[in-house]
């Protein structure tokens, strides 16, 4: 009888033991399906000053401006926190498609192909691409840049409209590498948006900007977020109506473009 309570005893021991892993695991997987619920992760490329760059103390761990302003923003009206996942801009939409991220805020724009691939949401700032050239350049116009190097990033709008154009270009990964070849005298003219254009030209001694608003259409930045996930777009384009609305996005272009 008492070698059978023992092995009773053991046996239950044993359950609970068992019972007691079960829980605790079911407790730990939930604490990570909360913390991801809990989550909103945002892809961005933090090359594009004044939208999203890197700095000691950003808005968002160590990444800063106007993007990740608007962000942080968007996850304080969801009650989540904002995760960033800095990569290359070409794998941005990729990452997007994948799910490895909720959405994407890159100073993007809004353009047909890449619609097709993702929803976009209502456009947030208005930008144009400029050249910038050294100041003594002759460039005055896009047409002018038909003889001369020219430097654009890839996969950004800037290169779709010089190949556009049919000119012959270099295609650099970085918008400062771009811009080295420019000061360094290696090429004549970088194609970019124009806030980002501003900023380059504020921190780099002996350049300018050309525009040729007959050359370049006006294009719109919009946040890209995957098809089929129509409930987070709603949620994004209320919170970034209610922002622009309330001039919370021009006091942040204002404030990042100035710094
Ligand atoms: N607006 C440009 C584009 O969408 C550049 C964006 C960026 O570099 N972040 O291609």
């Amino acid at each position: 009888m008492k070698k059978m309570m023992k092995k009773l005893a053991l046996a239950v021991a044993c359950v609970t033991t068992v019972a007691m892993f079960a829980a605790c695991g079911g407790k730990e997987d939930d604490a990570k399906n909360n913390e991801q619920a809990n989550v909103i992760k945002f892809g961005t490329n933090a090359e594009f000053p004044p939208f999203e760059f890197v700095a000691a103390n950003g808005v968002i761990d160590q990444y800063d401006g106007i993007d990740m302003a608007i962000a942080k923003n968007i996850g304080d009206a969801l009650g989540k926190n904002v995760k960033i996942e800095n990569m290359e801009f070409d794998s941005l939409l990729l990452a997007l498609e994948n799910g490895q991220v909720d959405a994407v805020i890159a100073g993007m724009t809004i353009d047909p192909e890449r619609a097709d691939a993702v929803n976009f949401s209502t456009p947030y700032y208005t930008a144009k691409q400029v050249m910038i050239v050294k100041e003594d350049s002759t460039i005055a116009k896009a047409a002018d840049m038909a003889d001369k190097k020219i430097v654009v990033i890839q996969g950004y709008t800037g290169e779709s409209c010089v190949k556009e154009m049919k000119y012959e270009y270099d295609a650099f990964k970085k918008g400062s590498e771009a811009i080295m070849e420019l000061v360094n005298g290696k090429c004549d003219v970088v194609v970019i948006d124009s806030a980002t254009a501003q900023k380059y030209v504020g921190d780099n001694a002996g350049l300018k900007i050309v525009e040729d608003p007959e050359a370049f259409d006006s294009e719109e930045y919009g946040i890209a977020i995957k098809k089929g996930n129509e409930e987070l777009l709603e949620q994004v384009n209320d919170i970034l109506e209610k922002m622009i609305e309330d001039g919370v996005i021009n006091e942040l272009s204002a404030k990042y473009s100035e710094q």
